[in-house]
């Protein structure tokens, strides 16, 4: 099963920064001397055969994964972090990551379920593996240090650009592995293999087995990618879009939406609160609220879906002619910038958006010269008094009423006067 002609030596140590190498190699001669062995797994390995930068080390370990991480951990200056549970370990070094587990196999109990995991092979490892070109390893211990290790054919199918699955039961064991097909199929440009495709087909159903925080763990991952929209596209028409909610129709208008809110954000990345929001853009707040609580969103993303939902309401009155920036502020305050770009980019309220715009570039920054210990020092309580005249002074200044220091305190004296 080892292809003993491949030694991809010069690839490993070419393509990975001197330091990164030295200690894999150490971590691979260390596994030696426990009489175990060390191997680079997974998506490194496809990065490394298609020429692409991926620092993401997974090393798979016949033997004991943590003692070795511990082990190593003493020669170099690195933090760890080790899951009991799983038996894994990650070594965080320079900015690294590199992450330890105990060769082993997988069963499934029912479908979705999480697999019963049991300690195994190399071979058996890669055996578990979503797609044959993420079912590679190479070895670092004694004399199979560089060996290519391929018992599925991933290189083949790396050659030819597909993705296939490693048995018939593959999607129905684990279903999020149609996310991540369909992910990895649009990242590289390449195709889903013919009977894997049809098997995806079949089991798209089988999504429902599977809990709402895997889905959105797998959703996070795509919004990682540098173009999201071209997965939904895929997922939409296939029909795995619909299996997380029905109701969103990922057309044309959505993908350009995606690369508009790349645009907005660059030099950055956008958030994935950001495309939460789009894709969720056009469903009413009780489908929002029942895929927030389908998927478990976290709070921080929740609270964006609801501001989100605030500012679509609000998008006529802030297209009124005439309308002062004061009254923008008032209307748009206290909502998340990512609920107002989501609006900027997919409202469908035209004349709103030079408001929009205007808060977020403008607005949503300005200050009073002025603070409430000076309003407090020309006699005035902390109560209501006080923040009314805050506001009417930072109204003022929105509208561009005020200049100076001396116009803000003009305002409150005004204000005392009444
Ligand atoms: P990426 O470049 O997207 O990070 P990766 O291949 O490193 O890709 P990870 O999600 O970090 O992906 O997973 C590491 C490896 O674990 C994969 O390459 C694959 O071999 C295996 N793997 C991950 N998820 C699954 C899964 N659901 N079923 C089977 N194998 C999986």
């Amino acid at each position: 099963m080892m292809d003993a002609e491949i030694k991809l030596t010069d690839k490993l140590e070419r393509k990975l920064p001197p330091q990164l190498m030295d200690f894999l190699k150490s971590a691979g001669k260390k596994a030696a001397e426990r009489n175990e062995k060390a191997y680079i797994v997974g998506g490194v390995v496809r990065d490394l055969l298609l020429g692409l930068a991926n620092y993401d080390i997974d090393l798979t370990v016949e033997g004991d994964a943590v003692a070795l991480a511990h082990e190593l951990l003493g020669n170099i200056a690195g933090t760890i972090t080790v899951h009991k549970q799983f038996n894994t370990a990650k070594i965080e070094l320079e900015g690294w990551n590199i992450d330890f587990a105990t060769a082993r196999s997988e069963t499934y109990a029912r479908p979705g379920a999480l697999p019963e995991i049991t300690p195994a092979s190399l071979v058996e490892d890669l055996k578990r593996r979503d797609f044959t070109i993420n079912a590679m390893a190479i070895g670092l211990s004694g004399k199979n240090y560089g060996t290519l290790y391929d018992p599925c054919n991933g290189k083949t199918d790396l050659q030819e650009g597909k993705i296939r699955i490693l048995h018939d039961g593959s999607f129905i064991d684990d279903s999020t592995r149609i996310w991540r097909g369909l992910r990895y199929e649009q990242r590289l440009g390449f195709q889903i293999e013919a009977h894997t495709l049809e098997l995806l087909k079949r089991d798209i159903p089988m999504l429902d087995s599977v809990s709402g925080e895997r889905i959105s763990y797998e959703i996070d991952c795509i919004f990682k990618e540098q173009h999201p929209e071209r997965v939904f596209a895929r997922a939409y028409r296939l029909g795995v879009l619909n299996k997380l909610n029905a109701l969103i129709k990922f057309d044309k208008p959505m993908e350009e939406w995606f690369a508009r809110a790349r645009e907005m954000s660059y030099p950055n990345a956008p958030s994935a609160v950001l495309y939460w929001l789009l894709l969720t853009y056009n469903l009413d707040i009780d489908n929002r609220e029942r895929f927030i609580s389908y998927l478990k969103l976290p709070k921080r993303i929740s609270q964006a879906f609801r501001d989100c939902s605030a500012v679509k309401d609000r998008l006529e009155l802030l297209s009124a002619s005439g309308i002062s920036n004061s009254e923008i502020y008032r209307l748009l305050t206290g909502y998340s910038p990512q609920a107002i770009t989501a609006n900027i980019i997919a409202g469908d309220v035209e004349e709103s958006r030079a408001a929009l715009n205007l808060y977020m570039e403008k607005l949503r920054g300005m200050k009073t010269i002025i603070s409430g210990s000076d309003i407090m020092q020309m006699g005035v309580e902390q109560g209501p008094q006080l923040k009314k005249m805050l506001d009417a002074v930072l109204d003022a200044r929105l509208n561009g009423e005020v200049i100076s220091r001396e116009d803000e305190i003009a305002i409150v004296k005004k204000m005392l006067k009444e």
